[in-house]
């Protein structure tokens, strides 16, 4: 067999084994299913695009449908949009949108107008509301039962402004995301029709055979696999070619096109890797670097925390940042070869969460940025180990970032849908940094390995499933054997923070007596390092009653009793045989978001502790 040939067999089988497994936590034991089929001819002069599809829609819910939705993500970029109102409304706009989509001139608005769509083979009324198009259904949609549309539409790609649109900043000429009526998705908690203002999505992991012509010297890199290439015709007689790809299990279709593109692949793990970007000889040598990261970055994910499943991996030049797709990301190229690493990194690590594993990220947008900025930052640390700092934490700008937004008083809780936040920075902190310090803290609670362990057996029970909160937490539970309920509520319903101190440290020379408290309301199981004046450490691990159980205990560490987290204070005594304390720490490994951390350590200086003993 060849690298392909293993790679269908292994996605087969991994589906297979989705689709067959237990139900397990709060699984619904369903995805609904769609086969999309697209003819699109692209108008490179006016940037306009026909298309024509047949989607298979199959409903695999128990429920009964009378009513479908679809995207149209495209609307958005024309003045008094939502997208434009929410943007110029909101005290913090991106500086990206700003002002930008309301002084569009109209021949640069984007706009999808849906010219027909017939249901099994009818036609039937519809309604375009801003970016969803609603379509009634003749006749109910039952569990089990299939239906058929035929769309026509007419497009016109915005001028780039936010993610996709012609012409970005790096004169990349077509970033084609989120540009065609895609079905909105229904899961096991309904409709998810959300009006698009620029943010996070969710959709149905789906079959595409997708036909772009293109002008002939277009180069195009699309989600999927190319399939073919053939000559054909534009419509005004023009050269043209048509590039036909196809793409499974893969919740959304993206591609990008330009005459000056080039590509370079390479292979990881029998998945093919392209890199595609214009030809430019100031930053060729960057692109070419960016290979061999990409690559390392790709097999260190997949050992972290499981097999990327899909044959390919696109890092195409375009958009506007970084956006991730299935099997494509776009990202701007004219950066440091650092700030290029880290894009590619974050976005190909959401290929994990966003691609396969799936949370609706409207709903639960920290457990898609903030797991992604995670294991970015693990990647990250991996690629650019520093011999002189071995022990940096690579998680510390979102811990830093995320202890300033709530000292700042405007943090806002992370059970915020996606788009209601009142500020960006509030959104952007929740999802990608308190996110991140969410799955990093937990190995305080859970112990580290046991967190690896955990995402890894995540990303394997729940993959391509569109998991929850719960079912995280439940995974996390069954890894742990303890009960994490209360970090959950703690951290996603509430803006509550961690604050525990060393209050006092009393040592008769007998005995040392070390009072601890919790100064703010978020309750954690603490770790305290006593030093002495013998080099030696005593390491005391104190677990919360409700967790049912505590951590692995490390080598010498000493389980001490369980703080009731009712009480503010905590006393812990241990016999000092003759030695002196030089310090007593709290939560040494820097694990915990402690919102003080001046309070955690008291150091003694001990050429001036009186020989009676020492206290603080
Ligand atoms: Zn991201």
């Amino acid at each position: 067999m060849n690298n392909m040939q293993r790679r269908i067999l292994w996605t087969t089988a991994a589906l297979f084994w989705v689709a067959f497994s237990p139900a397990l936590g709060q699984y619904p034991g369903y995805q609904q299913k769609a086969d999309y089929s697209m003819d699109i001819v692209l108008d490179t002069a006016l940037h306009q695009y026909d298309g024509t599809m047949r989607v298979t829609y199959t409903n695999q819910s128990p429920e009964v449908l009378d009513r479908v939705f679809w995207h149209l993500f495209f609307n958005a970029f024309q003045p008094g949009s939502m997208m434009d109102v929410r943007s110029r409304n909101i005290s913090d706009p991106d500086r990206r949108v700003g002002s930008r989509i309301a002084e569009l001139p109209e021949d640069e608005w984007g706009w999808q107008r849906v010219e027909s769509v017939k249901v099994q083979g009818k036609n039937v009324a519809f309604e375009e509301d801003g970016t969803i198009l609603v379509v009634d259904l003749p006749k109910r949609l039952r569990p089990g039962k299939s239906v058929t549309f035929d769309l026509t539409w007419k497009a016109q790609v915005p001028r780039q402004i936010r993610r996709s649109g012609w012409m970005n900043a790096e004169g990349v000429e077509y970033s084609m995301t989120q540009w065609y009526p895609k079905l909105c998705e229904f899961d096991h908690h309904g409709w998810h029709s959300n009006p698009y203002i620029g943010r996070e999505f969710h959709g149905i992991w789906s079959h595409y055979d997708v036909r772009l012509h293109v002008p002939q010297g277009y180069v195009v890199a699309a989600t999927g696999v190319q399939e073919s290439a053939t000559n054909k015709a534009m419509p005004n007689g023009t050269p043209g070619t048509v590039v036909r790809f196809k793409a499974d299990n893969v919740i959304d279709f993206a591609w990008a096109t330009d005459p000056d593109f080039v590509a370079e692949t390479f292979d990881v793990d029998g998945v093919t890797l392209r890199l595609v970007h214009q030809a430019n000889p100031e930053l060729d040598s960057n692109w070419t670097a960016l290979g061999d990261y990409a690559a390392r970055a790709m097999a260190f994910i997949n050992e972290d925390i499981g097999p990327y499943m899909y044959p390919e991996y696109n890092v195409v030049q375009g958009g506007d940042g970084g956006m991730e797709y299935p099997m494509l990301t776009l990202v701007t190229g004219e950066r440091s070869l650092r700030s290029l690493v880290g894009v590619t990194v974050h976005e190909m690590a959401h290929s994990w969460f966003q691609a396969m594993v799936a949370t609706n990220e409207s709903l639960h947008e920290w457990m898609d940025e903030g797991f992604t900025s995670w294991a970015e930052s693990r990647c990250m640390a991996e690629l650019f180990a520093d011999p002189m700092k071995p022990s940096e934490n690579p998680h510390k700008w979102s811990y830093s970032g995320y202890i300033n937004q709530h000292l700042s008083g405007n943090e806002e809780p992370l059970i915020t849908h996606a788009d209601h936040y009142k500020t960006n920075r509030a959104y952007g902190i929740g999802a990608y940094a308190k996110g991140e310090v969410f799955v990093e803290q937990l190995g305080a609670v859970v112990g580290t390995a046991t967190r690896d362990e955990g995402m890894r057996r995540y990303f394997k029970e729940w993959s391509f499933k569109h998991p929850g909160p719960r079912d995280f937490k439940r995974v996390m539970e069954r890894e742990s054997g303890l009960e994490l309920d209360w970090y959950f509520q703690e951290m996603m319903h509430t803006t509550n923070a961690i604050d525990y101190a060393v209050e006092s440290v009393v040592n008769d020379g007998e005995s040392v007596t070390v009072e601890l408290s919790r100064r703010a309301d978020m309750p954690m199981p603490q770790d305290l390092s006593l030093a002495w004046d013998d080099g030696t450490l005593t390491l005391v691990h104190i677990p919360l009653v409700m967790m049912r159980g505590h951590r692995p205990l490390n080598e010498g560490e000493i389980l001490g009793a369980d703080w009731p987290w009712v009480d503010p204070k905590y006393t812990y005594t241990c016999p000092s045989e003759g030695r002196k304390l030089t310090s007593v720490t709290l939560d040494a490994a820097g694990l915990q978001a402690d919102i003080h951390r001046d309070n955690n350590a008291v150091t003694f200086d001990l050429s001036r502790v009186q020989e009676a003993g020492q206290s603080n």
